[in-house]
């Protein structure tokens, strides 16, 4: 009796790591089934920064005219393939994510600059595809690693290949911000990948030219784990206004281990991060991930991404919670700084917008 009542109690608490819908998040209007989502910080007059959520860690970030994209990735593909087969492109979701882009006006040559935190197939993907078609404009600029463009080789054309690692902020040097325009810079900082399941991490290292050499073709199959992780990044946007900082913003791309991460004090002395958008996938399996980085940070508000399971086909409206990440133990984490950063209400910072929601912050 005593076996069995642990072994249930085992596969309930397992079971909050299972895909399910977010009704409990829904409950608590931590997610929603909004397609806009109204969020308001300091509110002055047009003040406004929209963030459009596109599954995985793929946002539109736009600010007035500008358009910004990090990290495209439209193109779900089964689990069972993603390990051991080939994973591909896939035309009607890729189809279904630009539906998202354009019912906001964008089109993806108005996107002037594209960041890739790292290398994994659920981050660039579709960059492949897009290049290939030429679907982003010609003066386009990518921010990423070498391991990036190992996966790209064969179809930067006229478009200009960055290497992020010439631009990442280091200690006691003077910050390298990209200046996407007068109002709007980006900041590369150094970060890294939490394991996946476990004490697992998968996909490490860098990719291999040799194999990408064979990737003439963006719809061709590929396999997932020849996707190596190279340099993980975090990047802080800034909003400019009159040469001060109106609204700043931590991306990141991945939960981290220990306490890479951190952001410099100097920094953040400068201006306190009004906004963190942080993934949830695979946060379980760090000892310090996020509630160190929001203790150090307390921004006003969270956005959680790469939290649906993107080894399903891409119906925002049969969404499920990502696969091996329990939400309950993220936000147990983030409880146990209440005494530094607290959470009264969840709703009041966090918010877990459903793929192609646009999220508005006016500040
Ligand atoms: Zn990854």
């Amino acid at each position: 009796m005593k076996y069995i009542l642990i072994v249930l109690v085992f596969l309930f608490s397992l079971s909050c790591a299972f895909p399910h819908y977010p009704k409990k998040y829904e409950k608590l209007a931590v997610f929603s089934n909004d397609t806009v989502k109204d969020i308001s910080i300091n509110v002055l007059p047009n003040n406004q920064l929209k963030i459009q959520y596109l599954g995985c860690g793929n946002l539109l970030i736009k600010h007035k005219n500008e358009s910004i994209l990090l990290d495209p990735f439209f193109s779900n593909n089964p689990s069972i393939k993603t390990s051991l087969g080939k994973i591909k492109f896939n035309p009607i979701y890729f189809k279904k994510g630009s539906s998202f882009i354009h019912k906001f006006g964008t089109n993806f040559k108005d996107i002037s600059t594209v960041f890739i935190t790292h290398s994994h197939y659920d981050h660039l993907l579709d960059l492949a595809y897009l290049l290939d078609k030429d679907s982003l404009n010609d003066l386009v600029k990518i921010y990423a690693d070498e391991s990036t463009r190992t996966v790209i080789q064969h179809f930067i054309k006229k478009t200009s290949f960055l290497n992020a690692d010439s631009f990442v902020f280091k200690n006691n040097e003077i910050p390298k911000w990209i200046y996407i325009n007068s109002e709007m810079r980006m900041l590369i900082i150094p970060s890294s990948h939490a394991p996946h399941l476990g004490k697992l991490h998968f996909m490490k290292g860098n990719t291999d030219s040799l194999y990408f050499k064979n990737f003439t073709n963006s719809t061709q199959k590929i396999s997932a784990n020849q996707f190596k992780e190279g340099h993980t990044f975090a990047f802080i946007l800034d909003i400019l206004q009159a040469d001060t900082i109106a609204f700043r913003v931590l991306i990141k791309g991945a939960g981290c281990k220990i306490n890479n991460g951190r952001i410099s004090d100097e920094i953040l002395k400068e201006h306190g991060i009004d906004l963190a958008v942080m993934q949830i996938a695979s946060a379980n399996y760090t000892d310090c991930y996020p509630q160190n980085l929001l203790a150090q940070i307390k921004p006003k508000q969270v956005l959680i991404t790469h939290w649906e399971d993107f080894f399903r086909p891409y119906a925002p409206n049969k969404i499920k919670t990502v696969r091996a990440t329990n939400f309950a133990y993220f936000f147990k984490k983030i409880k146990t700084i209440e005494g530094v950063w607290p959470v009264k209400k969840l709703s009041d910072q966090f918010y877990m917008p459903k793929p192609g929601t646009m999220v508005i912050y006016e500040f």
